[in-house]
């Protein structure tokens, strides 16, 4: 009986049907399955034109031979089976290109009337495009899941209101103190100690808002290792939206920052520790830029000047300073700046309770340097050093008025000491006689270091005065060196490179240094029998060279002994008499003369001091 598609269908319907249908159909026939019809999108599946009707398939389509095709032909040939591909990858070489296809079709076996299997249908449709974008889709999502996995932040994704943790990285599990159980759990069930801060309702909000939320440095306590802890972390909450706009997830981004936040706590605390301690401190502490410009005063100095942190302290400090010695402040602290040293200078500020007078302040600035050497700021402070001043000032008073006043008994008794010697010496009472002598060397010496207090005194005041005159200076060193010998057991050998002849100075002051070098070279080399004494020209300069070979001076004191009051407890074997002032008045004569001195010495060995004067005055 002939079914009702066969009686009321026509032919000509039948294959207008098979030629419009949306999908590829065609009819093999034969076990060599000879193409007998394919409709034009079969024709396009496969990349053939009309001519292959009537070959057999794997003739126009050799390709897919090796790929099982043939098997699974036969097995529905002979075995009657209808089989499905579902998505199946096949390779075929369309217009001379050979690529990859995917296809949905199904190869079921065509029967004649009796019952016999003589060919196959293929219905097949291609999902090639389908097939790439869901790949291309996976791949992003594996691309998003890898991103997060390996991100260096913690990041988790929470689903719906009730905030379920659809995906938590393993930074973000490690800064929960938590492991991967709690995904799919609530995220207040997960983290309960949550409660009471505000994080579950701010992510709650997010879902009606549809707006980012995002923090710096916040505050969060978590339950890590089974300890409630603080914690700092940069985060956002950043809403999922679908199509139409709704939020349906929460992209959680944190960084944690705890170590920064503690560690600016911390520079913060000691900040202020440092503050406390310098407003605490009588000295005026301050900072300031490498432009001089003052970035910090301590409280001492706002209650001194009755000034506060808005008026402009780098004009204040200057205004406060006698003008006198503010310019030569500036040019100490530019050089300072320039060599990178330490400031250090006295100067006067004005006393804002006694308008028009000044106050003596010691002013101190050490440069901080950053990694690359530049200066990042300095550090500095301003003594109050006015009592010291004056009381410096009272002792030098005191020692020029004490000094005067000893020098006038001391000259008279000098004269009766002369007097008693001569006439004891008439008398014919020479062991007497001796006596008085002695007592007169040490009046010599007693007036000696008067004359030493007076010369400082007058060196302060700036009143020491300089005879110059032309003198001939071998003949000077001859006489001192002569007068020396008188009294020392050591030899002093003198020798000249050349005759310097006349020079213009105070003959009696620079004997007075030429005295005091040989006879520091006698005292401080006690067990030697030489002491050397050498002269010369150099250049237009007169110089004397004292060499001795005694106790000498540590490297680091040479630069002090022409300090005042400066004396050195070196030798434990020996003391040494002494006020300390004499290489300090030397000094200060040849300086106001116009020449250097200087010492070069080994400790142990012995000393070599020597002073250059100008021949000629300039
Ligand atoms: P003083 O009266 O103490 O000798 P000076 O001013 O002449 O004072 O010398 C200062 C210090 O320098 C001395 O106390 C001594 O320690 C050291 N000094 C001076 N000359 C010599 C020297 N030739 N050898 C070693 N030390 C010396």
């Amino acid at each position: 009986m002939k079914s009702f598609l066969e009686q009321n269908i026509s032919h000509d319907s039948l294959l207008t049907l098979f030629s419009q249908a949306p999908v590829a159909m065609a009819l093999l026939i034969g076990d060599d399955f000879c193409i007998h019809n394919a409709n034009p999108q079969m024709l396009e599946l496969w990349g053939r034109d009309i001519s292959i009707i009537g070959k057999p398939l794997f003739e126009v389509l050799p390709e897919i031979i090796s790929q099982g095709f043939l098997d699974i032909f036969k097995s529905v040939y002979h075995g009657g089976e209808i089989f499905k591909g579902n998505k199946r990858s096949v390779f075929l070489e369309k217009y001379g290109k050979y690529e990859e296809h995917f296809f949905n079709f199904i190869y079921a076996p065509v029967y004649n009337d009796d019952k016999k299997i003589i060919g196959i249908s293929i219905v097949a449709t291609e999902v090639t495009d389908q097939i790439v974008s869901e790949r291309r889709w996976k791949d992003s999502e594996y691309r998003f899941e890898d991103l997060i996995k390996n991100s260096d932040y913690s990041i988790a994704i929470y689903q719906t209101e009730d905030l379920y943790i659809e995906l938590a990285n393993e930074k973000m599990l490690k800064t929960w103190g938590k492991n991967a159980a709690v995904i799919g759990m609530k995220l207040d069930d997960a983290l309960p100690e949550l409660e009471g801060q505000p994080f579950i309702a701010i992510l709650k909000d997010i879902f009606k808002t549809g707006k980012t939320y995002s923090a710096k440095e916040d505050k969060v306590d978590l339950v890590v290792d089974g300890k409630l802890q603080t914690f700092y972390y940069n985060f956002s909450y950043k809403p999922l939206k679908n199509q139409n706009g709704e939020v349906y997830a929460i992209l959680n981004m944190a960084a944690d920052v705890t170590d920064l936040v503690l560690a600016k706590k911390e520079i913060q605390e000691r900040e202020e520790k440092f503050r406390d301690l310098a407003d605490s401190m009588p000295q005026f502490v301050w900072t300031c830029d490498n432009e001089g410009e003052i970035t910090y005063m301590n409280e001492s100095w706002y209650k001194y000047t009755g000034s506060t942190a808005n008026d402009n302290q780098t004009k204040l400090v200057k205004q406060m300073m006698k003008p006198a010695t503010a310019e030569i402040a500036d040019e100490v602290w530019k050089n300072c700046v320039k060599t990178k040293t330490p400031f250090v200078m006295e100067f006067e500020f004005e006393d804002p309770e006694n308008k028009g007078t000044y106050r003596w302040f010691l002013g101190r600035a050490v440069p901080n340097f950053s990694e690359n050497g530049d200066i990042k700021q300095w550090t500095g402070t301003f003594t109050d050093i006015d009592e010291f001043k004056q009381l410096e000032t009272q002792k030098d008073n005191f020692l020029g008025i004490a000094s005067h006043e000893l020098k006038t008994p001391l000259t008279s008794l000098k004269l009766y000491t002369q007097y008693i010697k001569t006439n004891l010496e008439k008398a014919g009472d020479p062991k007497n006689a001796n006596v008085a002598g002695r007592m007169d060397y040490q009046i010599d010496l007693l007036t000696g270091l008067i004359n030493e207090l007076l010369d400082v005194t007058k060196i302060q005041k700036g009143q020491i005065q300089l005879n110059e005159s032309y003198f001939d200076f071998d003949k000077l060193v001859d006489e001192v060196v002569e007068e020396q010998q008188m009294t020392s057991r050591h030899k002093l050998f003198v020798s000249r490179t050349n005759k310097i002849g006349e020079v213009f100075a105070d003959r009696h002051r620079i004997s007075q240094v030429m005295t005091n070098l040989i006879s520091n070279a006698i005292k401080y080399s006690p067990e030697a029998d030489e002491v050397h004494i050498s002269t010369g020209l150099n250049g237009n300069d007169a110089q004397f060279n004292v060499r001795d070979f005694g106790i000498g001076i540590p490297e680091d004191q040479h630069a002090k002994v022409f300090d005042q009051y400066y004396r050195i407890s070196a030798s434990r074997d020996y003391t040494f008499p002494g006020l300390g002032l004499g290489l300090y008045i030397s000094s200060e004569i040849i300086k106001r003369t116009g020449g250097e001195i200087f010492v070069s010495s080994v400790e142990g060995e012995g000393s070599d001091f020597c002073f250059r004067i100008p021949k000629i005055k300039n």
